[in-house]
C-alpha cells in the first residue's frame, strides 16, 4: 500500500542515526541521503526533496539536547515536524464558510472528480447540511446522467439543464434555485476534458466569476504523483483555487503527489478520497499522513513528554524566581500571557491547584489580556513596580483609563484581578514551601 516502501526507508534511515550523543553535520548525512533516496522514490520532485532535506539538516544539527531523548528520537521528531510543515501544518484545512457555501469542482476527465462530488455531497448532508449538486458538463451527457444516478444513491437532488445552456448559465441558475430552496451547500460539477487547455481554463474562470464560490477545488489523481502536484499549481496560477481533493489514495502509489502538492501549488490538500463507495472521502490532516509514513507513533509521543517534562521544570523554575521577588504588575503580564497560552495551559495543568482550568476560560483569558495589556502598557515604571500607588489615586487610574482607551472601569477591573492573581500566587508559594525540603515544616 502507500507509504509502505517510503516508511521501511525512513525506518532504516532511521536505525543509521547514532543512539548517543547529539545529532551533528557528520552523523546525519548517511540517514539524510536515505531520506532523500526514499523521497524521490516516492515520487517527490528534485527541488521539494532538496528543499525538505535541507531543512531537516539545519533543524536536526542546530537543535537543544533534551534530557531523556536519544538524537535517533530527535532525528524522527524532526523528520515529523519537516514532514508536517510540507504538507501544510497540523489540522485539516475546512471548506470555507458561506450561506450557502459554494463549492466548484474541477478536474481532467477520469481522476474521480464526479465521484468525489458525490462524496463531498455526502460528507456535508452528515453534518446536517441540505445540499445541492449542479450538473455543468454539457459535454457529455454521460456525466449528467453519472452526476444524477449518484444524487439518487445518496439522496442528494441533483440540478441539471441537460445540454440546453452553457455550463455558466446552468451554474448560475443552479445558484439561484440553491438559494430558493435554502441550501447550506451547493457543489458545482464543471466537465473534465483529457488535458488542460485554453478553453477549459477560461470556462472555469467565467464560472467562478459568475457564482463565486466559497471554495474551487481541484480534484487530482494520486496514482499521477508529481503531476498531481503540478496540475494544482497549473490550475492555481491560472484560476486561484482555494485547494485540492487528491484522490485514490487507497492505491498503491508511491505517495508523491500528497507530500508534494502543498509545496509545489502553495495551495493545501483539503481532502483525500480513499475508495470506490461514498463514504470514502476523509479530511487530509498532514500530522496523520506524517504519522503513518514514519510509522513512529510511540517515539513521537516519547518525544513530547520528555519535552512536557522539560517545559514543567522550566515553569517551576520561573514561578520560584518569581515568588522570591515582590509581585507586579510586570509579573502580573508575565503571568498572564504564560497562563494564557495553550502550551501555558498544560503546564498550568501540572501545577497544584490550577488542573481544573477549562479551554474556555483559556479562550477569555487570551482576550483579558489585550485589555490588561493596553493599560499596563501605559503605566508608568514606578505604578508598575507598585500597585498600591494606583489603588490610592482616583487621578492615576483616570490617567490610565485616558491614555490606553479604556473606562475607569476597567482600571479598577485589571485592579482586582491584579490582587487576585496574587494572592493564588501567593497561595502557590505556600505550597510548594510546604512541599519542598527545609520548607514551611522545619
Ligand atoms: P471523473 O471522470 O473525474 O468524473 O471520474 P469518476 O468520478 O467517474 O471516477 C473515475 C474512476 O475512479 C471510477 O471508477 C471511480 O470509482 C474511481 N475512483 C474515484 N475516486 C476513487 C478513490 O478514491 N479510490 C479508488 N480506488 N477509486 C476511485
Amino acid at each position: 500500500a502507500m507509504f509502505d516502501k517510503l516508511s521501511r526507508s525512513v525506518e532504516k534511515a532511521w536505525k543509521m542515526v547514532s543512539k548517543d550523543g547529539k545529532l551533528t553535520p557528520e552523523n546525519i548525512k548517511e540517514p539524510l541521503k536515505e531520506i532523500r533516496r526514499a523521497l524521490l522514490e516516492a515520487d517527490v520532485s528534485l527541488p521539494v526533496v532538496r528543499r525538505f532535506v535541507k531543512k531537516v539538516e539545519e533543524k536536526a544539527v542546530g537543535q537543544e539536547v533534551i534530557v531523556g531523548v536519544t538524537p535517533d528520537m530527535a532525528f524522527i521528531k524532526t523528520v515529523n515536524d519537516e514532514l508536517v510543515e510540507l504538507m501544510g501544518s497540523k489540522g485539516a484545512k475546512d471548506l470555507e464558510q458561506g450561506f450557502p457555501q459554494v463549492i466548484l469542482m474541477a478536474g481532467l476527465q477520469g481522476v474521480g472528480k464526479t465521484t468525489a462530488c458525490g462524496k463531498l455531497a455526502l460528507l456535508l448532508t452528515k453534518q446536517k447540511k441540505k445540499v445541492l449538486m449542479v450538473a455543468t458538463d454539457v459535454y457529455r451527457p454521460a456525466a449528467i446522467d453519472q452526476l444524477q444516478k449518484l444524487g439518487k444513491d445518496i439522496n442528494v437532488p441533483v440540478f441539471d439543464m441537460g445540454t440546453s445552456a452553457s455550463p455558466v448559465e446552468i451554474a448560475r441558475a443552479g445558484i439561484a434555485e440553491a438559494k430558493r430552496q435554502k441550501v447550506d451547500a451547493v457543489i458545482v460539477d464543471t466537465a473534465g476534458r483529457l488535458q488542460i487547455d485554453d478553453d477549459m481554463m477560461k470556462e472555469l474562470k467565467d464560472t467562478k466569476a459568475a457564482i463565486k464560490p466559497t471554495d474551487t477545488l481541484l480534484v487530482v489523481d494520486a496514482m499521477t504523483g508529481q503531476e498531481a502536484a503540478n496540475l494544482v499549481k497549473a490550475f492555481n496560477e491560472q484560476a486561484d483555487i482555494s485547494g485540492a481533493i487528491l484522490t485514490k489514495m487507497d492505491g498503491d502509489s508511491r505517495g508523491g503527489a500528497a507530500l508534494s502538492v502543498r509545496e509545489v501549488s502553495g495551495k493545501p490538500i483539503k481532502f483525500v478520497g480513499v475508495g470506490e463507495k461514498m463514504d470514502s472521502l476523509e479530511p487530509f490532516y498532514p500530522e496523520r499522513m506524517a504519522s503513518r509514513i514514519l510509522g513512529q507513533g510511540d517515539v513521537l509521543s516519547l518525544y513530547e513528554k520528555a519535552e512536557q517534562a522539560i517545559k514543567a521544570e522550566d515553569a517551576e523554575a520561573n514561578m520560584k524566581r518569581l515568588l522570591a521577588n515582590k509581585f507586579d504588575f510586570n509579573d502580573f503580564l508575565t503571568q498572564y500571557k504564560t497562563m494564557s497560552n495553550m502550551g501555558g495551559a498544560q503546564i498550568m495543568k501540572l501545577m497544584p491547584g490550577m488542573s481544573k482550568i477549562s479551554e474556555k476560560q483559556l479562550y477569555q483569558m487570551g482576550k483579558e489580556l489585550k485589555t490588561y495589556e493596553s493599560m499596563i502598557n501605559v503605566m508608568q515604571d514606578e505604578e508598575r513596580a507598585s500597585p498600591e500607588i494606583l489603588a490610592k489615586s482616583a487621578a492615576r487610574r483616570r490617567r490610565i483609563a485616558q491614555a490606553s482607551g479604556r473606562t475607569e472601569a476597567e482600571v479598577s477591573n485589571l485592579m482586582a484581578k491584579f490582587t487576585a492573581v496574587r494572592a493564588q500566587v501567593s497561595k502557590m508559594s505556600q505550597m510548594m514551601k510546604l512541599g519542598s525540603p527545609g520548607g514551611a515544616q522545619n
